[in-house]
């Protein structure tokens, strides 16, 4: 099969029997209609649509290795710098479609699994079969444009000791025990994004928590199919409404839903298992493979993208009101820009100093892009703020669609009007910075770009650890000794 469209990708969901947890209610199928999803999902499917889009197929596909049929370039093994060009185009194609409120489209975990493909050998190091297993499941996933999510973190219960003595060790996803084809897995993890209508579930290590000797039964990476037997989804309240576009514009289009996972004794054929009981493995999982490296490529394109969004509602909602000529308001603007340019730039350097890894994938400059993913979390978190600040009470006169259209048009025509437009289109201005900057959507998304690749403190202990720093302190020694 080849990269697949929007009915193909609703047709897989409305045949699949996820198990989901929400609101007091049960779902096993039918997650395509159910109002927490069905708008997102709609997203998605057009996302899929833009594969077979004679506009954009040939950026966001390639001809497979192996049918020949065009397939999504989130799976390129780039080789060329071209390729990682072409990677990054497509990635930012995708993401400018959502303003870049999308985290968890395809092509961030078909990057981390092109990355595992190409590195096969490394899995084979502890078995022969756990090699096979990563490729024949990269190829499996590209030839069926499948999409995934991922669980990393155990559950948040007492974070003073380690996962694996949390309520006696049980609570994290553990391998509970072994059988003749497979392993059983036991306990939760956190958090899914996602999780209710993926096809896939990668359970894979943190990126960022190391595992000791001790965490061997919860030291495995596999995958499994989303309505697996045993598996299901704790979802959070949706935060799409079922709100009118011009009331939610975001969260009625790009609500991705996160869930905790639990594992029921779900049953995992050994040929979905990539690393067993192996602390050491798991802690290479992502450096050793550069997976990490291709992961952080996409969301360095998704990034630019939704920052470029930022900078445009800005530069309209500043205009709107004339206040752009405010010299702290220009500051603010500054900041945005100067956020927008660092991270072309990174990902130009990245992409200028790459090199092909031990397994000949062409794999951008990490430093760069480790420099992007550390900033990234904390400078997102002043767009909503500066949204607010600029936005001021204007934040608060956005009467809804019923109210544009209703009793009140005239009035909100008169008084709602700014600097440069009229009051209809003043406040579908406003509701989207509002939906931007204050509403729970919003709410979500500053956490998310704060929280989702890691703690930021941890990652930037990471950081520290692996940055060569020792020709600078050379340089400072050689100072102070000299004459
Ligand atoms: C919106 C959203 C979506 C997400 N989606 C996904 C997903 O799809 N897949 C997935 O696997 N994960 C996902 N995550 C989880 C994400 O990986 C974690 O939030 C992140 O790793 C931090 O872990 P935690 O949330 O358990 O925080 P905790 O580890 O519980 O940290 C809570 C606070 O305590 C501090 N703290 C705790 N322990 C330490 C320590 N040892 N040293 C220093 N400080 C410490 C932290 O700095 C932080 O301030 C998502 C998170 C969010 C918020």
């Amino acid at each position: 099969m080849a990269a697949r469209s929007g009915e193909q990708f609703l047709a897989r969901l409305a045949a699949a029997r996820v198990h989901v947890e929400i609101q007091g209610e049960t779902l096993t199928g039918g997650v395509a209609e159910h109002p927490a999803f069905r708008n997102v999902i709609r997203t998605y499917a057009d996302l899929f649509d833009l594969q077979h889009d004679p506009a954009y197929r040939d950026v966001l596909t390639y001809p497979s290795p192996t049918s020949g049929e065009p397939v999504a370039t989130s799976f390129l093994v780039p080789k060329t710098p071209e390729d990682l060009a072409k990677r990054r185009q497509a990635s930012k194609l995708w993401a400018d479609r959502s303003l870049g409120m999308l985290g968890r489209t395809g092509d961030y975990l078909n990057s981390a699994l092109m990355a595992l493909g190409a590195a096969h050998d490394w899995f084979a190091q502890a078995d022969p079969a756990f090699g096979q297993n990563i490729q024949h499941y990269y190829e499996k996933v590209r030839e069926e444009d499948l999409l995934c999510t991922h669980t990393l973190v155990p559950p948040q219960a007492n974070r003073a000791v380690p996962a694996s003595q949390q309520a006696g060790g049980a609570l994290m996803a553990h391998v509970a025990r072994e059988d003749d084809n497979g392993v059983v897995i036991r306990g939760a993890r956190l958090l899914a994004t996602i999780g209710p209508f993926a096809d896939e579930l990668l359970v894979f290590p943190s990126t960022v928590l190391r595992a000791t000797p001790e965490d061997q039964p919860y030291s495995f990476a596999c995958a499994i199919p989303n309505d697996a037997p045993g598996l299901r989804y704790l979802a959070r309240e949706p935060l799409d409404y079922g709100r009118p576009r011009h009331d939610h514009p975001l969260g009625s289009r790009f609500e991705e839903s996160d869930a905790v996972v639990v594992f029921d004794d779900v049953h995992v054929p050994y040929e979905r298992c990539f690393v067993l009981g192996d602390p050491d493995l798991c802690n290479g999982f992502y450096s050793k493979t550069s997976a990490v490296v291709h992961m952080t490529h996409q969301v360095v394109a998704r990034t630019t993208a939704k920052t470029e969004y930022i900078l445009g509602l800005v530069s309209l909602l500043t205009q709107a009101i004339g206040i752009e000529q405010f010299q702290h308001v220009q500051g603010d603007i500054a900041e945005v820009i100067t956020t927008l340019e660092t991270l072309r730039a990174l990902a130009r350097a990245a992409e200028a100093d790459a090199a092909p890894n031990e397994f000949g994938v062409l794999t951008p400059a990490w430093p760069p892009l480790n420099t992007a993913r550390n900033l990234y979390p904390r400078l997102y978190q002043r767009f909503p703020e500066i949204l607010r600040k600029l936005g001021a009470s204007g934040l608060m006169a956005t009467p809804t669609e019923a109210d544009v259209n209703g009793p009140a048009a005239a009035d909100i025509e008169t008084y709602l009007q700014s600097a440069t437009l009229g009051g209809k289109e003043r406040v579908r201005l406003f509701r989207l910075a509002w939906d931007t900057c204050i509403s729970a959507f919003a709410g979500r998304q500053a956490l998310y770009e704060y929280y989702f690749f890691g703690d930021p403190v941890r990652t930037a202990s990471a950081y520290v650890a692996s940055y060569d720093r020792e020709p600078y302190m050379a340089a400072v020694r050689a100072f102070l000794d000299r004459d």
